[in-house]
Order: structure tokens, then sequence, then C-alpha cells
């Protein structure tokens, strides 16, 4: 066999930049194919590289004060877009290594195939390589190729390290269907010929004796880790190889003024000092930037920050925080922040509406804000593998880079929204009913029957925030954008919707959700002006009455992924993903305007008549 080429040899595969066939959007390198994700593209699969290896200089820093915090980081880079004219910067990797040919069915590492320089060919049949199917997981987060040789040669190993029986592998497919028992792999040393069957099992490859290799190859130069979870199979191309663990925060007043972006890297340095030193500090900053910054406000703003209690915190559990953010943000939309009293640079309006509330009594609705203006910074923190933070509590989240770089990918989306609020005295009289407790209970115990059921034992669950207060407003949300959709004509998949939702709060923002700044939408704002917020409300409750699936839809004791809703699916009040927090579960029409049994169970019963 000839040596590979040159390019081939040193530490397996070259990085190379984004692909750009297959355009990828901006927001896509969050949520889509973010850090450590497998991208395919044509015929090739690559692994994106650790945020330590991309080349930021041409990716914008952007700054988000109170997420930044929670975050533990200083600031944020928007990921370049690959259709960017600029020279793009996140790089990629060949993975996983090991390919077979269509046309020879030879299976190895890619190295062994000897293709032309710039190609990802057979170097015997000049047929393209087909990457691996299948790869090798765990819960920490590492990755490796699957364990061709050790699976097939599986009664026949002897004490023998991979791939020392002298033989060459070969991987077929039997019959026409994708099945696991239609691949076939065999070894030219004789052994019987196996086929894929069984892969996904959990112990299928701990019964193999098959241990993590505690590889990251998505981190560049990273040394293995020793690691003791039993790795599993897992599709390329799945969800539970990569989930990102994105986490969202609307930028508000104090620190949305930007003033907080301007002192972007300086607040470190400023936390340290006292107030005549930050006085001098601001002083030589003010000349440097040609921008005057104020003593009082910086001071003030500190003391802001010392108030805030959103400094990661050993001692909390993990989602106080985020729990913390929220409720600021809510505290804020209940506030307002009116245009009048702000500067040019204000990223959060919010303000009442003109007209009278009145006609929103009735529905129980109350405090609808018109958010004029907001700006919701969305981070990509780490991902995780095999273990989703859906389904369970502690996931183990995989570092984005090596070392820390002090920010992580984020993207901006700004907008407008509308935020309203239900009556809290209504609500938990309404929530008291017997019926309707029982309604929210079915839907929480399918939820973490469900939960239980992804995690398999052993391992704790999150809590399911469904309750009577959750459900209804979000269920309401959907309406409303179904509604606006419909009638107001904003495609259903630009409206997003966030909700507040616990013992304290009891509210909703739905928002547009444009990253493009093209493609913003205006005029949501006026839907929430209660004269016209009133006819929307009717109409979209009038229309919750009714689904073309009924009976059975409103008759569910459980519908969608694992019985987490009751009343509500395609037909009615389920929503593109991109709107929904929640994955278009928890949601149950009846809580909104009762069942023909037993209209009582409707928060909004005796606001809509038939
Ligand atoms: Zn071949
Ligand atoms: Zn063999
Ligand atoms: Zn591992
Ligand atoms: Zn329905
Ligand atoms: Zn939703």
């Amino acid at each position: 066999m000839t040596p590979p080429p040159s390019r081939r040899r040193r530490g397996g595969t070259p990085e190379r930049s984004y692909p750009r066939r297959g355009a990828v959007r901006r927001s896509q390198v969050i949520t889509t194919y973010g850090v450590g994700s497998l991208v395919a593209v044509d015929n090739e699969s690559f692994i994106v590289m650790g945020t330590d290896s991309w080349n930021v200089t041409q990716a914008p820093t952007i700054y988000e004060h109170r997420l930044a915090r929670v975050l533990g980081v200083k600031s944020f880079r928007l990921p370049p877009a690959s259709d960017d004219t600029s020279r793009d910067g996140i790089r990629v990797r060949r993975f996983p290594l090991w390919h077979s040919c269509p046309n020879c069915d030879a299976l190895q590492h890619v190295r062994g195939f000897n293709s032309p320089p710039g190609k990802n060919d057979c170097g015997d049949c000049d047929e393209e390589l087909v990457p691996s199917r299948f790869v090798m997981a765990c819960a920490k987060g590492h990755i490796d190729d699957f364990p061709y040789w050790k699976w097939a040669h599986r009664n026949n190993r002897q004490g023998q390290e991979s791939g020392h029986c002298g033989g060459e592998m070969r991987l077929r497919t039997s019959g026409k269907t994708a099945s696991l028992r239609s691949v076939l792999i065999s070894c030219t040393c004789g052994i019987p010929e196996v086929s894929m069957e069984g892969a996904f099992r959990r112990s299928s490859l701990s019964g193999l004796k098959v241990f993590c290799s505690g590889r990251r190859p998505w981190l560049k130069d990273a040394p293995t880790e020793h690691c003791a979870e039993t790795p599993r199979t897992l599709q390329r191309g799945s969800s539970v190889a990569w989930q990102p663990l994105v986490k969202t925060a609307l930028s508000i007043p104090p620190w949305s003024d930007g003033l907080a972006a301007r002192l972007g890297d300086h607040w470190e340095n400023l936390r340290a000092m006292t107030r005549v030193e930050i006085e001098i500090y601001l002083k030589a900053l003010t000349m440097q930037e040609k921008y005057e910054f104020s003593t009082d406000k910086v001071v003030a703003l500190l003391e802001a920050e010392n108030q805030e209690d959103l400094a990661p915190d050993q001692d909390q559990p993990r989602g106080h925080a985020y729990a913390a953010l929220r409720k600021q943000e809510y505290e804020r939309l209940v506030a307002g922040r009116l245009e009048s009293e702000t500067d040019r640079e204000e990223e959060f309006i919010c303000e009442p509406p003109r007209s009278s509330t009145a006609p929103l009594r009735p529905y129980g609705v109350s405090g609808p804000m018109l958010v004029k203006r907001l700006r919701e910074v969305r981070a990509l923190k780490a991902f995780s593998r095999v273990d989703t933070p859906d389904t369970h509590d502690e996931v183990h989240e995989a570092a984005l880079s090596l070392t820390s770089t002090g920010w992580l990918p984020a993207m901006e989306v700004r907008g407008e929204g509308v935020f309203l609020r239900l009556d809290e005295t209504r609500l938990d009289a309404w929530a008291r009913s017997a019926a309707v407790a029982a309604r929210a209970e079915r839907i929480r115990t399918n939820h973490l029957r469900m939960l239980r059921d992804r995690a398999g034992e052993d391992h704790t669950v999150p809590d399911s925030p469904a309750g009577p207060r959750m459900v209804l407003l979000h269920t309401l949300a959907h309406a409303l954008i179904n509604e606006w959709s419909l009638d107001g004509g904003y495609p259903a998949a630009s409206l997003r919707e966030r909700l507040y939702a616990d013992d304290t709060m009891a509210g909703l923002l739905i928002s547009t959700a444009t990253s493009d700044s093209a493609g913003s939408l205006g005029g949501l704002v006026a839907q929430g002006e209660p004269v016209r917020l009133e006819p929307s409300l009717h109409s979209a409750l009038t229309r919750a009455k009714w689904c073309s699936a009924d009976p059975l839809c409103v008759e569910s004791e459980g519908s969608g992924v694992g019985g987490i809703n009751l009343a509500a699916c395609h037909a009615c009040v389920l929503l593109p993903e991109t709107s929904c927090e929640h994955n278009n579960g928890l949601l149950d029409r009846a809580l909104l305007i009762g069942t023909p049994e037993d209209p009582s169970v409707g928060f909004f019963n005796g606001a809509v008549m038939p």
C-alpha cells in the first residue's frame, strides 16, 4: 500500500473552514450546527470544532450583562454566517473517521482508502466514500468512531486488540430496507458475518467490553479523559448525539441603555475598584472613547449588580440563577419603561396601552404592556450527548472550548412584543376547582412518566413545570399566536412565546423573533391595545372551542409524544417548533374554554358565551 498523502498524516485529519455548501444561517450555529455537533455536507460528515479554534477576528462582540453574569463570561460573539463575504471563522474536522466504499464494500479508517488529495474517494474504485452511520458516545459528551472491529469479532477476539486479525473488514447492506439487521459487517479473516442489530441497546457495547475512549475530537489537541461512563451507539445525525444547551435573556434596565455594553470588557476591572478609582478610570476611558461615562451611573449599576444575586453560586441549584433571570424580566415587564424617559440606545421600551383596559376585565386579563422595543440574546452555553436536559436533571455539560475564552457564541434577536397577565386572584379561585386540578394533574403525571422513561433507571428527572396556571398561560399563548397569524398576517413561525408562570408570576410575552434586521415585522405592539386585544382574545377563544379533530381531540386522555397534551393537536393549538418554549407539550384547550360536558374547567368560560 502506498503511504497516504502527507497532508493527512499529522494528527488525523486537517481542520478546514465551515462548509459553505448548504448555507448555514447564523442562528443555526447556535441551535443546530453548534460546537461538537456533526454536520453532513453532501456525502461527507464533519464535527464542528471548539470556539478556541474559531477565527473570531470577524465575529462581532455583543454584550448582555445579566446573561453574561449568570453564564460566567465577559461577552458573547456572533458566529460568522457561512454566506458572509468575509472568510468564515468556524472550523470543522472530518468525523466520524471510519468510512465504507459503496463499490468494494471496504470498511475502515478513512486513511486506509488512499484517497486522492482533496477528495474523499476510495483509491481503488474512484467511488465517493460513505461516512459511518454510527458513532459511539457517552453521557459525558465523549464521542468516537463506532468500534466496528470489536463488534464484528465479538466471539473471536481471543485477547487480541482491535485490528490484529490480519483481515480486512467489509460493510454491505442486504435488501432494500435501512434496518439495522440489513447492515452486515464481515472480515476476510473468516469470522461469521454479523449485522448491526442490537447495536443501540443500552448495554450492547459494555457487553463487548468496549469502554468509553474519553475522546473529544471537537477540541483541538484535547487529551483523552479517563471515563467510566457506559458508551452508547448513536446514529450520527440523531438529536441525542448533540443537544444544544441554550440560555436566553431579554435585555432590561438598568443594563439595556447602551452604557453597560459600552463598558463591556471593563466591568471586571470596575468591580474591584473604589469610587475614586472608578472616577479616574472613567476619565481616562472618556478621553479614549470620546463618550461621556458618568461615574454616578456606573456606581449605581455596580450597586444594582450586587443586589441581583445572579453570579453563579455553588450553594444554589443550577436552575436558580436562570429562574432569577426570568423573574427580573417579569418584574420589568410589569413595571414598564417609557420611551420618553430613555435615550436612543435603550434596548427595552415597554409602555402601558393608551386605551382603557376595561374591555379586558371580563377575561381576567390584566396589565397588558406594549413592548415597543426588545432584544433577546440566545447563547450556546454547552451541549450534551446521550442525556438531554429535557429528560435529565443533571445533564453533563460538554465544554465548547478546551481553555476558557471568556465568551460564548450567541445570537441577538430584536423585535417587539405584547405582554399580558392573568388576574391572580381569579386564577387561584379557578385552579382550586377539582376538575381543573385533575386535568392539570393528568398532564403532570404523564409528563413525569415520560421524563422517567426517557431518563432510564437511576437518574433523577427534572420536575415537571405543569400545573393549572402554567398550562393555561401556555395554551393561551398558543391560541393568541394562532389568532394573530390567521388574522393579523404574521407567519406563526415568526412569533414566539415566553412564559412567566410560577407561584409568583402569571404572564406571557409574545414577540416577533427575527434575527435578520431586514425581516422585522412591525405592528405587533398595536395588537396589544385593549380595543384590538379584546376582539383578538374573543376570536382566539371562540376558535379554541372547536377543533376539526373533535370529538377525538377534546376527549383525549393524553395526546402528543408521551401523552403530555390533553385537548391539543395539530388541527388546533400546536405551533411551529420555533414558536414554542416547551416543544409543543403541556397544552390543553379545555383549560381555556372548558369541555362540552364541563364548561366550568375553562378559565375564560364566562367571558366567551356560546
Ligand atoms: Zn472501493
Ligand atoms: Zn478479522
Ligand atoms: Zn466518556
Ligand atoms: Zn385539536
Ligand atoms: Zn408553547
